[in-house]
């Protein structure tokens, strides 16, 4: 299946025929009935706002129908009054990929705004009118897209902005403007092949568990709980969790994000992140005063003991981990001039010690479970007293992440991960798909999700990293979904039960 691309006017389709690899077909606005399946309308569209400017794009996240002005009013609202565009709006077709081409639109430079673009019978070209529009929520008006648009969140709507509220239809420069945006739009064809080779019907695949762990849960908890608590200002130091979206999350809701502790004015209220920090800046608080939550993980809290403990009998603990990682170099800073950090088994077998006799090792929680071990093995060969944890120290969460993601990959020709660049544990993900023979993405959201991956790739496996909230899967889904048809599969490894007890500071009166 590939999409068909619908080019509504003359000139929409002048410019486009000669630039896709399969010509768009003509429509006209006369359409009796939408059409259903992949289909992407490019055209031109008049901004309600004057925040999109002529020559910028607009794809639809809805398409909704403005009242019966006597146009062709498929969808339009029965009582509006007739000639009174922005009166009503009705018939809201959800375009489920828009967020997709959105985002590969901007890759190529293209400064573009989602929203509902709204249908008209008609131009509107009225002042009025248009604020009617824009007052419902509508950020585009065109004269076809809701004739062409089917329920099946399918239809994708592409519009290049002839005109705004500041430079009107009938304003001086308008030919000018129409020409920009129609230049505008042919430069977009590349992106509407890529898109049209990403359609399909596709089986998608759910790693389970998938997303956040216990020890996540509890610092976002954490935070919520002392934005409620305590109200503004809440200071946490670094991201309290390695995702851009819960760190935005939590700031729209009042939490201030600092690097270091000496950013916080003196009394404040500090949360430590999720990840752990050295001793050192525990001491840079109190010397501020500062009142401290301390939303470290457990499973961390547990490695910064056992380095504690080997540092304190005098071994050289080999930390095997990140040395960039903030976690690493909070469980550094337990004992400094005791602790080596080495981060796969090449440099195990080059690493000095003071005395071979008497070294132990930790482990950065969110490993590679294969390359850790093979890590430990190659201390344990060089260094045969080599002491350790009981159990090694990468936790539930990432070794079962990761169990999830090699059963999924097995089964699947493409796996995507959500997670931020700077999470460990997502990090690890795509390379344990990666080491299981599947591609695999790292993406943020949806938004970042190439196309040009999706061509002819029709099972795609999902997973999320232990700090990737659940409802970007969902919203990946759904993205996917406006592409063509999906089965979705859970793909289960049993379900986690593990919960960690908030900080006393945030629980007890
Ligand atoms: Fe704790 Fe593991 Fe989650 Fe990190 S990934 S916060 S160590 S449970």
């Amino acid at each position: 299946m590939t999409g068909v691309v619908c080019t509504p006017l003359y000139a929409e389709w002048v410019v486009l025929r000669g630039k896709l690899t399969t010509a768009p077909v003509r429509t006209g606005r006369s359409r009796g009935s939408p059409l259903g399946g992949p289909v992407l309308v490019a055209g031109v569209a008049g901004a309600l706002v004057d925040g999109i400017a002529p020559g910028d794009l607009v794809v639809a996240t809805e398409v909704w129908s403005a009242g019966n002005e006597g146009g062709d009013g498929r969808r339009a609202t029965a009582g509006a009054p007739a000639g009174a565009v922005g009166a009503a709006v009705s018939g809201a077709v959800v375009s489920r990929a828009a967020v997709l081409v959105a985002g590969e639109l901007r890759r190529r430079g293209f400064t573009v705004h989602l929203g509902p673009v709204v249908t008209a019978g008609r131009v509107v070209d009225s002042a009025g009118e248009r604020a009617a529009l824009a007052a419902r929520g509508a950020v585009a008006v065109d004269t076809e897209s809701a004739l062409l648009a089917a329920d099946d969140g399918q239809t994708v709507v592409v519009r290049a902005v002839v005109d705004n509220p500041t430079h009107p239809l009938r304003g001086l420069g308008m030919p000018r403007r129409g020409v920009r945006a129609l230049r505008e739009l042919r430069r977009t064809a590349d992106v509407i092949d890529t898109w049209s080779a990403a359609t399909g019907e596709r089986e998608l695949l759910l790693a389970g568990p998938r997303s956040f762990c216990a020890g996540v849960e509890r610092a976002i908890d954490t935070v919520e709980q002392a934005l409620r608590r305590f109200g503004v200002p809440v200071y946490v130091r670094r991201q309290i969790v390695h995702n851009r979206h819960v760190v935005s999350d939590l700031e729209r809701r009042g939490a201030i994000f600092v690097e270091e502790a000496g950013e916080v004015p003196e009394g404040g209220l500090l949360v430590l992140a999720a990840h752990g920090v050295a001793p050192a800046v525990r001491t840079q608080a109190a010397e501020r005063h500062l009142r401290v939550i301390d939303a470290t993980c457990p499973l961390v809290a547990k490695v910064h003991q056992e380095v504690r403990r080997y540092a304190d009998r005098g071994s050289t603990v080999v930390l095997i981990g990140h040395a960039d990682h903030e976690e690493v170099i909070g469980t550094t800073g337990e004992a400094p001039d005791h602790v080596l950090v080495v981060s796969n088994p090449a440099e195990a077998e080059t690493i000095h010690v003071p005395d071979p006799g008497n070294v132990a090792y930790a482990m950065q929680t969110t490993l590679a479970v294969d390359e850790a071990a093979e890590t430990v093995d190659v201390l344990r060969r060089r260094f045969p007293a080599l002491d350790g944890p009981r159990k090694d120290d990468i936790c539930y969460a990432t070794t079962n992440r990761q169990q999830a993601v090699r059963t999924i990959a097995a089964e699947s020709e493409l796996v995507i991960v959500l997670g931020s660049q700077n999470s460990s544990n997502s990090r690890r993900l795509a390379e344990v798909a990666e080491a299981a023979g599947t591609p695999a993405i790292l993406i943020d959201d949806a938004g970042e999700l190439p196309l040009d991956r999706l061509a002819g790739v029709t099972r795609i496996g999902i997973t999320a990293g232990a700090s990737a909230p659940p409802a970007l899967v969902d919203n990946l889904i759904s993205c996917l979904s406006g592409l063509g048809p999906v089965t979705v599969t859970e793909s289960g490894t049993g379900t986690e039960d593990v919960r960690f007890a908030l900080p006393k500071e945030v629980t007890q009166p």
